[in-house]
């Protein structure tokens, strides 16, 4: 049997296959039953709602000969005429293709003559709105005194370019886009009857991705099936396949970027880019979900906006609770500015990374979204008892008491210091290049100095970097760039100050040597 694509193999035959649209379905049916049949439908929605599904099951029932509650009995001479598409009882035209007069008066000058068989001639014009202005006008002739037989269904995504003069002869359908739940129960019912075995999950993933048209459902679905033949379908391949990342990664991501945890953004970033995800989606999609986030904290009764799954909205809440609109806002306008940007970077991976790193960072920036993260960033450390620092936000106003403390300590410094670290303070801004981007960003405000057992020590005054070069991965890396550059063995030691004072009395290497401080963002690929 030739292959058959699943939204074609799974076209409703009759309106119980009509999934969604309940309401326009009821009132088809009621007309049908008290034959009360109209000449003139508009059928308009978003592309795979089902309009030009439920134009076809229409069509068959006005014409069968032993119609039921559910439409057309599929078995009848008419049915089976129309079914296999012999009968020129039912046409399809394609306006997008067949958009000039001549097309429109060739179906005129057929619709003068009544139906051989069967009691109905109906004409479905598929995205009639692209039909000319005198297209329309030929059109609108046949539709102020049409033939008893004649039934027009006009079929359109963009209903605002149709004339009004044929809107006001139409009886006219709004076709919803189709919830979540509807698609993932129609489709799990077609798996269930292919043999095929599916998560619950990932036919929900699916179901979500299709964005309310049953048809990018079925096709979806069907990229997927076919890919992972004769498989069961799980959740994980689904999101291979689509490229996607799962919602609960976006929950990862919100809890780091509003602890600050650079750390563990890196990572998430990473496992996206192992996995082959596309950046570019990576962020539109993010962006998507942040937009989720905002109607989630703005209004109440927003779930049918949101159209998440149970516990896709229980995800949401939990982040929603972990930072505030403005940030959201901040996150939005600055992933929005991304998004552009991305399209023309050479490296997305180190725009994506430097971009998170400033979502993480909002001491960079001075706007009143940044001040308000901050705010927030200290508020939550306070609750967590962590002390809070001025890398936080707070400036102490210059009172002389506190000024007369704040006076730096005298820098003690070291009698001699080894000839490797010298050479490597001396050489820093040739060693920083080797580092990527994310790397030198991170260490911007990095103090170089010795220890006692002769280490090179890197001083932050923030957690952030102190603990994302602490790792001993990280730490083996920047040893075997600094070896590299200077050919001599250097042994490195992160440490974390964050008393001011204490920091500032902490000597730096490069400045004793006279070298300029201060590394210039080189991006290397
Ligand atoms: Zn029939």
């Amino acid at each position: 049997m030739a292959y058959q694509a699943l939204y074609r193999k799974f076209r409703p035959d009759t309106f119980q296959d009509v999934k969604g649209q309940d309401a326009i379905v009821t009132i088809l049916k009621n007309q049908l039953k008290a034959s009360r049949i109209g000449h003139a439908y508009l059928f308009c929605g978003t592309r795979g709602t089902g309009k030009t599904s439920v134009a076809k099951v229409f069509a068959k029932a006005v014409n069968c000969e032993a119609p039921t509650e559910d439409g057309p009995c599929g078995e009848c001479e008419m049915c089976r005429a129309i079914g296999s598409g012999a009968s020129m009882n039912v046409v399809e035209i394609d306006a997008a293709s067949n958009n000039r007069v001549d097309d429109i008066r060739q179906v005129i000058e057929e619709v003068r003559y009544s139906p051989a068989q069967g009691k109905y001639k109906v004409y479905i014009v598929d995205e009639v709105h692209m039909l000319s202005t005198s297209a329309f006008n030929a059109l609108l002739k046949t539709l102020e005194e049409p033939p008893p037989y004649l039934i027009f269904i006009l079929a359109t995504t963009e209903v605002h370019k149709i004339p009004m003069t044929i809107l006001s002869r139409c009886q006219r359908y709004d076709f919803k886009r189709i919830t979540v739940d509807t698609i993932s129960d129609r489709l799990a019912e077609l798996l269930e009857r292919e043999g095929v075995e599916a998560e619950e999950k990932a036919i929900r993933y699916i179901a979500k991705m299709a964005d309310g048209a049953l048809r990018d459902g079925l096709s979806l679905l069907e990229q997927c099936v076919s890919f992972y033949f004769g498989e069961k379908l799980t959740y994980e391949n689904v999101l291979r396949i689509l490229g996607m990342v799962d919602q609960e990664e976006y929950g990862k991501f919100i809890g780091a970027l509003s602890g600050g945890n650079v750390h563990e953004i890196m990572k998430c970033l990473d496992k996206l880019v192992l996995e082959g995800k596309d950046l570019s989606q990576f962020v539109s999609e993010f962006v998507w979900y942040l937009r989720n986030l905002l109607l989630w904290k703005t209004s109440e009764d927003t779930a049918d906006m949101i159209d998440l799954s149970e516990e896709g909205l229980e995800d949401l809440k939990e982040a929603a609770e972990q930072i505030s609109i403005d940030t959201v806002f901040r996150y939005i306008r600055i992933l929005s500015e991304l998004m552009n940007q991305m399209r023309y970077a050479a490296s997305k991976r180190i725009l994506l990374e430097t971009t998170m790193i400033k979502l993480c960072k909002p001491q960079t920036e001075s706007d009143y979204e940044s001040l308000v993260q901050r705010i927030e960033q200290m508020e939550k450390r306070l609750e967590s008892g962590i002390p809070v620092s001025p890398e936080y936000g707070i400036r102490k106003p210059p009172d002389t008491e506190s000024h007369a403390k704040a006076k730096p300590m005298k820098k003690e410094y070291p009698k001699a210091v080894p000839e490797e670290l010298e050479q490597a303070a001396k050489n820093w801004n040739t060693i920083s290049r080797k580092f990527d981007a994310v790397d030198l960003g991170m260490m911007a405000d990095v103090k170089l100095s010795v220890s006692e057992n002769n280490h090179l020590v890197m001083v932050f005054d923030e957690d952030t970097p102190a603990s994302y070069f602490a790792e001993e991965d990280k730490k083996n890396e920047i040893e075997h760039i600094i070896s590299s550059q200077i050919k001599k063995e250097v042994k490195v030691m992160v440490k974390l100050q964050k008393n001011k004072q204490e920091y500032d009395s902490i000597p730096e290497l490069r400045e004793m040597f006279g070298i300029h401080k201060g590394v210039k963002m080189e991006v290397k690929d």
